[in-house]
């Protein structure tokens, strides 16, 4: 039975307590854009929100949403750059912000069961409190949900050592596309490891709403490192950086992380924050080293002795805060981006390259003469050490000649990753945005995920207009 636009509010407010649904035009503006460029330029507007308070809440509302055949979009913090939490057909937005309690932390155990819709940085200050913490970290930790980031498989510099999200997701409470609920990884389970039966967890992480709402997360959390230091290297050569990673990998040594900055993006950083003291050259790597305060006074001299090999200058960081203050600087890239282009805004498109370590430097000479050809400038930086290669795209926005040009460049880009034998995101997610790539980077494996999401969502109402699944 199908519904008109004006009337889904008022269904949706007849099954839920009060207070839940918002429609005035003004309250929904918001919920039209995420960070991708291209919400920005082509706001798609939901018919109603819904802020649910628990799981029965949305069970009421997936169901209402199977009854009518209209589209239901999840939605965290909406700092996703690929439109994913935006809903392409209108329809129901569902947000969790009042959906953020931690249930239980269980050290023993390394696990906690918490609700989507909590902070990254907020269930980490938490688990501080445990001696504990979630390893994945994405830079925009202060502001997105454990959610959003399960559901786009989300991580950051320390995945070289911890992995990603997807590590991490023990189990989670889901409402399917018919309002049924189940429980992945064991319906009772508080085992740290599985091998019993398919491992739909696995299927519904990096997913994006598109085959279940995620009501609750069971994730294995981690003791958190007593200490940790990192060693800046300066190099004149992009190959020498890979050269650098090998020798530690041949020493049996895996930082925790081991980032990349381009000259652009150093001369970026520098603008910002002068006094941060950042050697200049071709590129920098931030390498960080982790583990006891023992361990870590003697191992980072070791990785600084390995990493003076190839590079020109080495510095150390051994204070925390001085730790904390380089990356919080890194944290800030994005914005420092703009104070090198004056009049210009960082966009992001075509920002998440992942590529195989070896391919690194070739990938980022490739990406600058295309930067060069389009005539649109780029920074480049990122997640060097798992081959996550970041582009900051910086263009004026108002002017149409130099938006098709990006929109060329970031096109360009994502074909480059899949040339290289890389994928076009490392974990930003897929979204609108990039569906257009998908046939191209998975061949016949794209096949087999629209019959699971014509298994799992026959009438395609979960965040339809996403990762080419409707073909
Ligand atoms: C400045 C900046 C820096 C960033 N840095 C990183 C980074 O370092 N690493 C990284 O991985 N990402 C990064 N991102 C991208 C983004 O923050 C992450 O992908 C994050 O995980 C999205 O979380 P969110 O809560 O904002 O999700 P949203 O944008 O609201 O949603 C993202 C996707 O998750 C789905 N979703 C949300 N909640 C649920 C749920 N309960 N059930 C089912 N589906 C759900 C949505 O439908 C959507 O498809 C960055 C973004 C910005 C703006």
């Amino acid at each position: 039975m199908a519904v008109t636009t004006a009337s889904v509010a008022s269904r949706l407010r007849a099954l839920l307590p009060e207070g839940r649904v918002l429609d005035e035009p003004t309250s929904l503006v918001p919920y039209a854009y995420d960070a991708s460029f291209w919400s920005l330029r082509a706001r798609r507007m939901p018919d109603a929100v819904v802020v649910p308070e628990s799981a029965d809440d949305v069970v009421r509302v997936v169901r209402f949403a199977a009854e009518t055949g209209t589209p239901v979009v999840a939605r965290g913090a909406g700092t996703g750059q690929t439109g994913g939490a935006v809903p392409a057909r209108g329809g129901i937005v569902i947000s969790f912000a009042r959906m953020r309690r931690v249930h239980e932390i269980d050290r023993t155990n390394l696990q906690c069961v918490a609700e989507p819709g909590i902070v990254y940085a907020d269930l980490n200050a938490t688990l501080g409190g445990h001696g504990l913490f979630f390893p994945p970290d994405p830079g925009s930790g202060r502001a997105c949900t454990i959610g959003g980031m399960v559901a786009n498989n989300a991580s950051g510099p320390h995945a070289v050592k911890w992995g990603t999200t997807s590590a991490y997701v023990l189990g989670a409470e889901v409402v399917l596309a018919d309002g049924s609920v189940i429980v992945s990884g064991g319906a009772r389970s508080k085992a740290l490891k599985s091998s019993s039966g398919i491992d739909l967890t696995k299927l519904f992480v990096g997913s994006e709403g598109t085959l279940g709402i995620l009501t609750r997360l069971r994730l294995r959390v981690q003791p958190r490192p007593a200490a940790r230091a990192v060693v800046l290297a300066a190099y004149d050569d992009l190959d020498h950086t890979v050269g650098t990673l090998d020798d530690l990998f041949a020493a049996g040594i895996l930082p925790a992380t081991a980032e990349l900055l381009d000259r652009t993006a150093v001369e970026a950083l520098m603008k910002w924050k002068p006094d941060l003291g950042l050697p200049s050259g071709e590129a920098v790597l931030l390498v960080e080293i982790e583990g006891t305060r023992t361990s870590v006074s003697a191992s980072v001299r070791e990785v600084e002795g390995i990493v003076g090999r190839r590079a020109t200058v080495t510095q150390l960081a051994e204070e925390e805060a001085a730790v904390q203050r380089l990356w919080a600087a890194r944290g800030g890239l994005a914005a420092a981006t703009a104070l090198v282009f004056p009049g210009k805004h960082r966009i992001f498109a075509g920002e998440d390259l992942a590529v195989p370590i070896s391919e690194i430097p070739r990938t980022i000479r490739r990406a600058r003469e295309i930067g060069r050809e389009t005539g649109v400038s780029v920074i480049f930086y990122g997640h060097f050490g798992d081959g996550n290669v970041h582009s900051g795209i910086v263009i004026d926005p108002e002017d149409p000649d130099e938006v098709r040009r990006a929109d060329e460049l970031a096109d360009r880009l994502h074909r480059l990753a899949i040339e290289v034998g890389g994928t076009v995101t490392g974990e930003h997610g897929t979204g609108a945005v990039r569906a257009q790539y998908m046939r191209a980077e998975h061949g016949p494996a794209l096949d087999v995920m629209r019959r699971m999401k014509k298994v799992l969502d026959p009438q395609g109402i979960l965040n339809p207009g996403k990762l080419d699944l409707e073909g």
